[in-house]
């Protein structure tokens, strides 16, 4: 028997299929197709550099029934082993406490996974709801109700990646295959296998709650808890030691958790729990980003990405970047293809938006964030925990513009600086989950913020045929990019306070989901590298 990995497989997207890949890598390594005993889709990616004529381009694993003869081709490597993740050795120093981990979102759920998965029996606490009634909070909110500051778009089990457009790519490396167990893991637990391959993996927010539930459901079954409605108060730490929490649940029943490992995989959002670590954690301010998002109808960009808006591809993404006349970056973030533009608050009477999109990334527009860094001195005051003020004075801007509903601009009006009147006339249905009205933005943000947006949409325009069409809708406010503080942890992933693992996106070690379970799993390890679960006394 051979394994033979081959790439650069280019073919063409209108005749794309299992059957053309097999053939193609046949020819490429002078196989037959019957010599093939099974085979594995490592890549593939999208080469539209020459639209309209656009390829797909794959990297494929093949092994054969019999040794193959090898030929030279600078594609094809022979007997080449596939990384494969392996769970972490457990370690020698006793531990009696089961490990607690504050926050269900992806930092927290593959924290809790591993740890599960390696004997550990896992406590998690989330302050929102299950997938399901969070889910039902949160249409109904969209539907104009009041807002449920302990369940929404951020909080509630599945974390802030729960409603989102579910892009699995990341800028981090992958040396301990970390990336790739988070794909095949999602994959086993019900998503689709192309988000294995994909170069640009993308799951949709209702294929996310699905594979969320069954991880859940299998961490219950090795032995971990979860308490949904139930939020971190407070810390006891003893002799610069964590002994245990303090914790509420929708009741208002509080209640003392014996724990000497605590992991806080909090996500960006928990600001009234930054607050309280403040009194005992260090931490410092971080850089973030915070701009407004902007809609356009999807096939225009299809048409200025591919050359073509033929349905046999998929709604087509886009990155773009630009530096400002004064040298300031404006860049596009959290793009969703086909998706939804989505009332993201967890405060009351602030409002933050983001973007959402489902599998199938079929609603017919486009968003995207244009955002730009807020410098760590430009919220006003020393204080470490000021950029969060900051973070909130423009949600409340945003918040009393139109009362409470997602304020909303055609391009063309946000550049005269006019309110918009109405969107009848754009030519295209918006697609927004939550209220929105029209309304004049240009107030939200410092000006030399909207100078720069305008910048760059022009610019983008160059880039991207159509994005700066008149039509295209801005909204505010995209203001949680990333966290504003970065609890500090040492090499261990300790934080000054021993037992105590600041985790994951809220913490400063994460952005975006991928990255953020990656750093759930290293918390994981570097407990079961530490401690046996032998001596756990917790038994369920
Ligand atoms: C609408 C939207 C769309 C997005 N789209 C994408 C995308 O397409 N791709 C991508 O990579 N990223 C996306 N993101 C960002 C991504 O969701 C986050 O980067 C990721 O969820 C961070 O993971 P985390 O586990 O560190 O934190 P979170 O997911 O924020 O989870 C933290 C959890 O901690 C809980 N918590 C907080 N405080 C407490 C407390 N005191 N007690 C108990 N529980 C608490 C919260 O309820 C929350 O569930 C999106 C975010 C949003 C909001």
């Amino acid at each position: 028997m051979s394994s033979i990995t081959i790439s650069n497989i280019k073919i063409d997207y209108k005749v794309d299929s299992i059957e053309m890949l097999l053939s193609k890598a046949c020819k490429k390594c002078k196989i037959k197709k019957s010599d093939i005993d099974s085979f594995k889709i490592l890549k593939k990616s999208i080469d539209a550099r020459h639209k309209p004529d656009v390829f797909y381009v794959y990297q494929i694993f093949i092994n054969t029934k019999n040794k193959v003869k090898k030929i030279k081709h600078k594609d094809i490597i022979y007997d080449k082993k596939l990384k494969i993740y392996k769970l972490p050795k457990v370690g020698s120093e006793s531990l009696s406490k089961r490990p607690v981990i504050v926050g269900f979102g992806p930092c927290g759920l593959f924290c809790a996974y591993i740890l599960a998965k390696c004997g550990y029996k896992p406590l998690i606490i989330e302050r929102g709801e299950d997938i399901d009634n969070r889910s039902k909070t949160v249409e109904s909110f969209w539907n104009g109700d009041k807002l449920n500051p302990e369940s929404n778009v951020q909080f509630g089990e599945g974390g802030a990646g729960t409603f989102s457009d579910g892009k699995l790519n990341t800028g981090v490396s992958d040396k301990f295959g970390r990336l790739q167990y988070i794909l095949e893991t999602f994959h086993e637990y019900g998503a689709d296998e192309n988000i294995t391959y994909d170069s640009k993996p993308h799951i949709g927010t209702d294929v996310l709650k699905e594979c969320i539930k069954n991880m859940r459901e299998e961490i219950k079954s090795l032995g971990g808890e979860i308490r949904f409605n139930t939020r971190l108060d407070d810390i006891k730490i003893e002799d610069g030691k964590v002994i245990g929490i303090v914790t509420h649940n929708k009741d208002n029943d509080k209640e003392f958790i014996d724990t000497n490992l605590l992991v806080l995989a909090l996500g960006h959002s928990a600001r009234d729990t930054f607050y309280m670590l403040n009194d005992y954690l260090k931490m410092e301010r971080k850089t973030y980003a915070v701009g407004l998002r902007i809609i356009h109808p999807q096939n225009v960009i299809n048409m200025g990405q591919y050359g073509t808006d033929d349905e046999r591809l998929e709604s087509a993404p886009y990155k773009l970047t630009y530096k400002s006349e004064d040298d300031i970056p404006v860049f596009s973030f959290c793009m969703c293809p086909g998706g939804y533009v989505v009332n993201a608050s967890s405060e009351d009477n602030r409002l933050a938006i983001n973007g959402m999109s489902y599998k199938d990334r079929n609603s017919g527009c486009a968003n995207s964030a244009l955002v730009s860094h807020i410098e760590t001195d430009v919220a006003k005051g020393s204080d470490v925990l000021a950029n969060i003020e900051y973070q909130r004075g423009l949600e409340e801007k945003t918040y009393n513009l139109c009362d409470g509903k997602i304020p909303a601009q055609k391009y063309i009006d946000f550049k005269n600086d006019v309110k918009t009147e109405s969107f009848a006339d754009i030519g295209y249905e918006l697609k927004v989950k939550g209220e929105y009205e029209p309304a004049n933005i240009r107030s939200i943000l410092p000006d030399y913020i909207n100078k720069n947006i305008i910048e760059a949409v022009e610019y983008f325009g160059n880039k991207l045929s159509g994005f700066n069409m008149d039509n295209a809708v801005l909204l505010a406010i995209e203001s949680r990019t990333s966290s504003p503080i970065r609890i500090l942890r040492n090499e261990n992933f300790e934080s000054e306070v021993k037992g105590i693992y600041p985790a994951g996106e809220g913490c400063g070690y994460a952005g975006g989901i991928m990255s953020a379970a990656a750093d759930g799993i290293k918390i994981a390890e570097a407990i079961v590298n530490k401690f046996t679960n032998e001596d756990l006394r917790y038994d369920g």
